[in-house]
């Protein structure tokens, strides 16, 4: 199997039936790109910028979130990395920011919440992630986006950060995909409205599930109803690959759920075009896909949606994907 594995690494991820899909690597830190790498990572899909916050007495300057920018570009050559701009709040607190208590985090001013609020936090982290564009694929993305408003705001002012360096003669890439982290109900719910305006969706598994079921994802009194593969995640998931690729868009998933081998069936059939994971789980993942025939799962997703409960589902994933059991 680990032989097996080593021929994935150099090939893409394709499905039995030809289907061609992405596996990339989540990442938070400057030494995560080897790690990334030597798992077989066909991109970044999820480069968790807050390391360069936490921890810190000030914020980073821009010149220092550049150059760190920069490695995780040129370290991925041509590679797409998938920058998300800040996501504080909710369970993590940085000290320098003196943030008032509250007493739903979860539900409080957290990721673009913070970012829309305090230009002064976001706009230097959008330039140096326009600077550092130069020097591979970037595209870049904005958290718990929960209105069209709230993603026209980001992106105006990123536009805005665009002209002023273009007119300072500081180069930028031309091709900067921008897309929105999908993890909040309601904008899974108006999908179809978003569509139009992003590059692409990724799916925030942890967040969305832990709102669709109004369940904090880090306490083990409720996590029962923390349910991946719950028919109705399934739905919403589906609602919004559908909405997408309506449009031409695509969509990935960099929530664990993206690594969890009972889902991938069900995410590989419903079209999901890239996964995004811890690292060690991406060659296990791409080995999985290329066992799958997306059209002989086509019934198993028919009948998924149907289900009543994450329990049918997983019986009915490994009915129909024995190498699960
Ligand atoms: C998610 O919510 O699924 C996600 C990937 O973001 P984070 O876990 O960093 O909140
Ligand atoms: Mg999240």
């Amino acid at each position: 199997e680990q032989q097996a594995w080593g021929a994935l690494r150099d090939q893409h991820t394709v499905s039995q039936d030809g289907r061609k899909y992405e596996v990339a690597a989540n990442v938070g830190a400057l030494s995560d790109i080897t790690v990334a790498r030597d798992h077989g990572a066909e991109g970044i899909g999820l480069l968790r910028t807050e390391f360069l916050y936490m921890n810190q007495t000030e914020l980073p300057s821009e010149e220092e979130q550049f150059k760190a920018y920069r490695q995780f570009v040129s370290g991925m050559d041509q590679q797409r990395v998938v920058a998300r701009t800040l996501d504080i709040g909710g369970d993590k607190r940085l000290g320098m920011l003196k943030l008032p208590r509250e007493e739903n985090p979860y539900l409080g001013f957290r990721a673009i919440r913070i970012g829309l609020a305090e230009p002064t936090i976001l706009r230097p982290q959008l330039r140096a992630l326009l600077r550092a564009s130069a020097y591979g694929r970037l595209a870049i993305m904005f958290p718990m986006i929960a209105t069209p408003e709230e993603f026209t705001q980001a992106r105006e002012m990123l536009d805005d950060e665009k002209r002023k360096l273009s007119r300072a003669g500081v180069a930028v890439a031309d091709n900067i995909e921008v897309g929105m982290m999908l993890e909040v109900p309601s904008a899974a719910v108006m999908a179809d409205v978003f569509a139009p305006d992003v590059d692409f969706f990724s799916i925030g598994s942890n967040d969305l599930i832990q709102y669709l079921f109004a369940a904090d994802r880090g306490n083990s009194r409720v996590s029962y109803l923390y349910q991946e593969l719950h028919p109705a995640v399934l739905r919403l998931v589906k609602r919004v690959i559908d909405a997408a690729h309506a449009e031409g868009k695509w969509v990935g998933m960099c929530g664990e759920m993206a690594g969890n081998p009972l889902a991938t069936p069900l995410l590989t059939a419903m079209g999901l075009d890239e996964f995004s994971m811890n690292s060690s789980q991406i060659l296990p993942i791409r080995s999985l896909i290329s066992h799958l025939n997306n059209r002989q799962l086509q019934p198993l997703v028919h009948r998924a949606l149907a289900a009543h409960s994450a329990r049918e589902v997983e019986m009915l994933v490994k009915e129909y994907v024995p190498m699960l059991r």
